[in-house]
């Protein structure tokens, strides 16, 4: 039943809005602040643009029926979606998080929950029994990005919101990696699925979004409450650049995820590299779980070199590639996850995790591999 995952990118699962007459195929941008009130107490639907907007609106239809959820409520950046989530939450609950996660989300949850009364405990989330011991009477949330950045540990979906389930708390999963094309956390079992739409849903490195997807009508009711009261909206313009990435979705996943496993296997075989970690690798740990959970591993992978001195050059030598944060679009970039992405992250923290000045992650585009890998050939010689 149903239209296919890469028919959905296309067009969501029933009719679009009719909001406009002119048989326009691609969504008009809806760029307004206002609108009219056909009469006293009378509305269109659409009274003021932080809360509601039609370009907006079909965005987050057609990101409801990738996710498999009931509504999805749409924010200016991943952060905003992920600050105004965790307003649904009160001074004295407690949240067990992935110890791994995005270093934007580990900034919110010590910098600012935490100050206004929140604790938290960052655990492996892939070791169900550390997870499991890590819960309080108190615990309200688990938070959980799979694979993880920058090491791509797998954590069981269903398995963790079998445990939230049993200790009566919410199951939130970052879902930005995989995206809907090779993951749906709702069906697993989770309760909210977030996205900074900023990386592949957007998909051209060309601006920021995130979204909030659940499977539950009260908690998208909360949601919007808290958009319209935090503030921080999804511009009409974003949603529509954001709409016409999604229409692409599954052709750039495929070639991502085609370039990320020839450059892993390619990044394996060579001397100067001691490991790669990358789910679709069969010695990787989390590669079974995987193969359960997901249609696909994505184009994002991590390595160490052998040596700083290495990481250096090749972040300083790379021509095509380029020496960037962020990931998920169509251009293959290079992070080095010690000085950008997790820089707030404790140093002991961080090399428990197993990142150091040799770690690089880079985010796979879908430019020609054989090009891709001859830059990084002569940028690792
Ligand atoms: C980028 C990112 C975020 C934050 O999103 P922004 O759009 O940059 O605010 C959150 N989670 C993950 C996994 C990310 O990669």
């Amino acid at each position: 039943m149903g239209y296919q995952t890469d028919t959905v990118c296309i067009h969501g699962q029933g009719q679009r809005e009719d909001v406009e007459r002119t048989g326009a195929i691609s969504f008009p941008i809806y760029q307004t602040a206002a609108y009219a009130h056909p009469g006293v107490g009378r509305s269109t639907g659409y009274d003021y643009n932080r809360v509601q907007n039609p370009t907006r609106k079909e965005a987050e239809r057609i990101v409801t029926d990738l996710e498999h959820g009931v509504d999805t409520i749409s924010f200016s950046t991943g952060m905003a979606a992920v600050s105004a989530f965790m307003e649904l939450f009160a001074p004295g609950d407690h949240v067990v998080a992935t110890d791994d996660l995005y270093g934007g989300v580990i900034r919110t949850f010590r910098n600012i929950n935490e100050k206004n009364g929140m604790e938290f405990t960052f655990v492996d989330t892939s070791d169900l029994q550390a997870a499991e011991r890590a819960i309080r009477p108190n615990t309200k949330l688990i938070y959980v990005e799979t694979p993880t950045n920058p090491m791509m540990q797998i954590t069981d979906i269903r398995a963790v919101s079998e445990l939230a389930k049993k200790h009566g708390c919410l199951l939130a999963v970052d879902n930005t990696f995989l995206t809907p094309y090779f993951q749906n956390p709702l069906d697993l079992g989770a309760d909210i699925v977030i996205h900074s739409a900023t990386k592949y849903l957007e998909g051209h490195n060309d601006t920021l979004g995130g979204f909030v997807t659940t499977g539950s009508e009260e908690l998208a009711q909360r949601m919007r409450e808290m958009v319209k009261t935090t503030g921080a909206c999804l511009a009409p313009f974003d949603a529509w650049l954001i709409l016409r990435g999604i229409k692409t979705l599954s052709v750039r996943m495929e070639k991502h995820q085609q370039n990320a496993l020839a450059i892993a296997q390619w990044l394996t075989a060579h001397p100067r590299v001691r490991k790669v970690f990358y789910s679709g690798l069969k010695d990787h740990p989390g590669y079974a779980i995987a193969q359960r959970q997901c249609r696909g591993y994505g184009g994002m992978l991590t390595f160490h070199v052998d040596s700083q001195e290495t990481a250096y050059r090749v972040l300083e030598r790379v021509r095509l590639i380029r020496f960037a944060e962020s990931l998920g679009g169509t251009e293959s970039l290079l992070t080095y996850p010690l000085t950008q992405t997790h820089m707030d992250v404790p140093d002991e923290e961080r090399r428990a995790k197993g990142i150091d000045e040799t770690t690089l992650r880079m985010s796979v585009g879908i430019e020609n591999v054989q090009d891709l890998i001859a830059d990084l050939e002569q940028a690792l010689a």
